[in-house]
């Protein structure tokens, strides 16, 4: 069993798909561990998106990481990181795979509708950034 961190970023909460979205990770072998609903501070934001830092989008995905509230989510499973990343697709929803998430809810390579950690490391980083160890079951 391995656990991911997904976060639903705030252009799929304000379109209301979160259940939509948290649906295709239960229909594809994943279970919600823990989850909540958050309004991420420019601090959280820039914190928790650091690697990107000397980005030339990092300015604009940290002001959008706190545009309006996110649904933060431990995922478990099989192969629990690769597997949400499949069902996520690629970051440009014009590059995304037919019937991914961000193929079907995402409008740009900005508004992308999830996040998902991308390696073992990462995704227990970016668990404790969120959660503590008696809030995940
Ligand atoms: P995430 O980390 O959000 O799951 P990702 O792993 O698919 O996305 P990263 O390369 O980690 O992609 O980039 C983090 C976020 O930064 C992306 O989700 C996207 O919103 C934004 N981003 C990445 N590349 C670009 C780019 N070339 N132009 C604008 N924004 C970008
Ligand atoms: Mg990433």
């Amino acid at each position: 069993m391995e656990q991911t961190l997904s976060i639903i970023k705030p252009d799929a909460v304000k379109k209301n798909v979160v259940g939509k979205i948290i649906d295709r990770f239960e229909s594809n072998g994943l279970r919600v561990a823990t989850m909540k609903k958050v309004q991420l501070s420019q601090c959280d934001a820039k914190e928790f998106y650091a690697v990107h830092k000397e980005r030339p989008f990092f300015a604009d995905l940290v002001d959008f990481m706190v545009s309006g509230p996110v649904v933060i989510i431990v995922l478990e499973g099989l192969n629990a990181i690769a597997k949400n990343r499949e069902l996520m697709g690629a970051t440009d929803p014009k590059e995304a795979a037919a019937g991914t998430i961000r193929a079907d809810f995402a409008d740009s390579i900005d508004a992308n509708a999830v996040h998902g950690s991308d390696s073992l490391e990462n995704a227990k980083r970016e668990i404790a950034f969120f959660f503590a160890n008696r809030e995940i079951y």
